[in-house]
């Protein structure tokens, strides 16, 4: 069945006028999914019963099953692992850290870019999530802070999935969430993560949206960023960075550059050097993280000195880098962490 979560406000009004209701009724509806986080038809005492048990009928309003919650040992991260309609698995991550409110969702149910260090591409592909599976996500865990009169506060797609994979109803999804009328989460509090899939790239920059973009890059040379990330035989570094040069270009956006930093693979003060020299005078920054170890995959964590070794050389280069914590390490954060062990 479809979810409520599937239609925007226009869809949505249409509908009312098919089924020979007001038109405000679908105000009344998406007000509440939106504002109120209703999630089950029987909440929704605002209209009449008839149209409730229409709404019943013909939407699920439950898109995601709880299969597995975890809560690291700080209390700082909590993992949700969901079942779709469907029976397939995905995860989102909620962080706090400070006063942010970070959720980490995904976009698909697998991934089809085979990354050899991440769990999501071990698995492989299964399906495109619908934009309202996407929405949903983000509306369960708007309700979980609501009830501590608390507010999610960021939202990255950095779950399973690559967003730009599934480019339509990500960004459908990030358009029903940013629709003023409802949720209202202002565009620059979304990130979309990409392994640099070029003609999406290009197709973003056009958009001119005011969505932050980081690229996972890795590697500073071809050679090695194939041996990690297949997609790069077809996209390569160079072309990548012309993307992303559109990108900055076209919208005055800084760009994030995403780094596992790998024991003695790219953590390298040579693939520092490289990669210094190739983003110079990029409006860019680096993320840097430790590689969380996976399965399938035989690499390890750099050493914190390696790591500051690492931003030390950029940071000469004038290329600004933060070097991030592995953020619920003790609770399989990493992408597709979860899902893969269950
Ligand atoms: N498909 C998108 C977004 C999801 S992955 C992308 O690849 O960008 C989100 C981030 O987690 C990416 O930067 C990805 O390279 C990184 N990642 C995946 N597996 C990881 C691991 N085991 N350790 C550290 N980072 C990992
Ligand atoms: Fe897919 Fe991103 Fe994992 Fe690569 S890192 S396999 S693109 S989810």
């Amino acid at each position: 069945m479809r979810l409520i979560y599937d239609l925007d406000l226009p869809e949505l009004t249409s509908l009312m006028i098919e089924w020979g209701e007001p038109v405000y009724r679908a105000h009344q509806i998406w007000q509440r999914l939106y504002r109120q986080y209703w999630n089950s038809s029987e909440q929704f005492t605002n209209i009449p019963t008839s149209l409730r048990d229409r709404l019943a009928e013909n939407f699920e309003f439950q898109a995601l099953a709880l299969a597995t919650a975890l809560n690291s040992s700080d209390g700082q991260t909590v993992k949700s692992l969901f079942k779709l309609q469907d029976g397939r698995s995905i995860e989102a991550v909620l962080m706090r850290y400070e006063k942010r409110n970070t959720l980490c969702i995904s976009s698909q149910a697998g991934c089809a870019m085979g990354c050899v260090f991440c769990a999501t591409g071990q698995m492989g592909f299964k399906r495109n999530l619908s934009s309202g599976e996407i929405v949903a996500q983000v509306m369960y865990y708007a309700l979980m802070l609501h009830k501590e009169t608390n507010v999610v506060t960021n939202v990255v797609l950095m779950g399973m999935g690559e967003p730009f994979h599934n480019y339509d109803n990500t960004l459908a999804a990030i358009d029903r969430l940013n629709d003023p009328q409802g949720y209202n989460f202002g565009a620059r509090r979304f990130t979309i993560s990409t392994v640099g899939l070029v003609p999406a790239i290009r197709r973003f920059a056009a958009e001119k949206r005011q969505i932050n973009l980081a690229i996972s890059l890795h590697a500073a040379d071809d050679a090695l960023r194939t041996s990690m990330l297949p997609v790069n035989k077809r996209y390569p570094i160079e072309e990548l960075l012309a993307a992303c040069r559109e990108y900055i270009a076209a919208t005055g956006r800084r760009i994030t550059f995403e780094w596992a930093l790998i024991n003695e693979v790219n953590d390298t003060p040579e693939q520092a050097t490289l990669l210094a020299k190739r983003l110079k005078g990029m409006l860019c920054h680096v993320n840097a993280i430790p590689l969380n170890p996976t399965q399938g995959y035989s690499g390890q964590a750099t050493t914190r000195e390696r790591a500051e070794k690492f931003k030390q050389v950029l940071e000469s280069y004038g290329i600004p880098c933060t070097i991030r914590l592995r953020r619920g390490i003790d609770i399989q954060a990493g992408c597709g962490q979860l899902a893969s062990k269950v």
